[in-house]
């Protein structure tokens, strides 16, 4: 069975990081197609190369110089090459890249070197195949991804194919003009083509050992989370550090292929497994993480006797469509529903909102109370525990939280808390203290 083995930014970032990469694919034989992403930052002051790139473009653009910018790209690459005493001439690559630039060569396929020229020098370094993502990474003629495509393509070309690297992030139309992910998409790109060559495992090699089971910034000695479901990982997705791009799930989670989050500078640390939906081995009156978020504001509606109004709730809800607000969460009672959205959404509305509440739903009173913060605690394993939430409702009241709003998935995998923001740190700590 193959490997499919992303490497990020800061693992690729110059060549002591090449270095790494390369013991981590010889220690396994099975790693056999690696994804790259453009060199990252090796320091906290430090520029990623796509960054750059797209200040080059930028700064062409408008016909202002950009040679400076870009012989920061070329140090970069020039330096890993003699560093790793590669035998790719590198200088013809970049020269091509920095005319096409000149000659105002699209936004996307400027992003897209930064992983193209990592993706050339890894396999000089590591001594096999070059797959270039243009080939194998198919978008429609609107720029939206096309998977079944893809699929057959990955799936024809890497079938006879030992081992190879593919550059992460873009892939093409099928007139071969590049088109980009969002930013971080190089995991997007690992996640496909997991898929199409059915690998064994996604391992996604990053700079942390995995996820924690809370913001570290908050507690400080939050532990990995060994293994989280994908819809435990969608659920806890208000976590505040991207570890893995939001989309690069969902290519793998259709054949149920697993991704390992590991840690290139730490290979040893078991990181963080990512499975199937239906694995059952759960450690009861556990949680998996707790994450949640700041600036929600919460409008709240009253109205006696709502419950047995028709089509109520579907004229407050075409309200918020109407004025292109999305919503959170809707927390109801008998006689009064919340909307809670994301301050940034509704800020200079809200006047608007409230009129239009009045005018439309003829409720007895509508509040609307901003400042609050939103907490999610997921587990698979509350389900089937009994005392979750008790344990996590008795460590708020102990820790003196005042809760304002509760919600459970349907799948009873996670709970919702609505709290003042001003106590949010404090809610994050109490409940992961009461389970760890
Ligand atoms: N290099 C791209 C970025 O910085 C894509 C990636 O690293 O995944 O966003």
């Amino acid at each position: 069975m193959k490997k499919v083995v992303k490497f990020g930014g800061s693992s690729l970032a110059d060549s002591s990081q090449f270095k790494k990469v390369r013991s981590i694919i010889e220690q396994d034989p099975e790693r056999a197609f690696v994804v790259v992403s453009a060199p990252g930052k090796r320091h906290s002051q430090d520029h990623k190369i796509t960054d750059l790139l797209l200040m080059s473009h930028q700064l062409s653009s408008h016909d202002l110089n950009f040679e400076e910018v870009f012989e920061l790209i070329e140090s970069r690459y020039t330096e890993i090459c003699s560093d790793l005493d590669l035998s790719i001439d590198i200088n013809p690559i970049l020269s091509e890249v920095k005319e096409n630039i000149s000659k105002g060569a699209s936004r996307d396929y400027v992003a897209s070197r930064g992983e193209y020229i990592n993706g050339l020098l890894l396999a000089d370094y590591l001594g096999i195949d070059f797959i270039d993502a243009s080939e194998i990474i198919r978008f429609n003629d609107n720029g939206v991804f096309d998977d079944d495509k893809s699929e057959e393509l990955i799936s024809e070309k890497l079938k006879d194919v030992e081992r190879a690297v593919i550059p992460g992030f873009y892939g093409a139309n099928r007139h071969g003009q590049i088109i980009t992910f969002s930013r971080g998409g190089s995991d997007v790109t690992g996640s496909i083509v997991a898929n199409g060559v059915e690998a064994s495992i996604y391992e996604n090699w990053t700079d942390v050992s995995g996820f924690l089971m809370a913001d570290p910034k908050i507690q400080e000695d939050a532990k990995p989370m060994g293994l989280v479901t994908y819809k435990e990982l969608r659920e806890l997705s208000y976590m505040g550090a991207p570890v893995l791009h939001e989309e690069a799930i969902f290519p793998v989670r259709k054949k149920g292929i697993s991704i390992q989050i590991k840690n290139t500078n730490e290979p040893e640390a078991p990181g963080t497994m990512i499975v199937h939906d239906d694995f059952d081995q759960i450690k009861q009156g556990s949680i998996t993480g707790i994450s949640g978020k700041k600036g929600f504001t919460v409008i709240s509606v009253e109205k006696t006797l709502m419950n047995v109004e028709k089509g109520f709730i579907r004229k407050l809800i075409s309200i918020f469509e109407a004025n292109d607000i999305s919503i959170e969460h809707i927390p109801s009672s008998i006689d009064s529903i919340s909307i809670i959205v994301a301050d940034s959404e509704i800020k200079d509305k809200e006047k608007k909102i409230v009129e239009e509440i009045k005018i439309y739903c003829n409720p007895d009173t509508v509040n609307v109370y901003p400042g609050m913060a939103l907490l999610t605690v997921v587990g698979r394993g509350m389900v089937k525990t009994k005392g979750t939430s008790a344990k996590i409702f008795t460590a708020l009241y102990e820790a003196g939280v005042n809760v304002r709003m509760i919600t459970q998935g349907s799948s009873e995998l996670n709970i919702i808390i609505g709290i003042e923001t001003r106590d949010f740190e404090k809610a994050v700590r109490a409940i992961y203290g009461a389970f760890k």
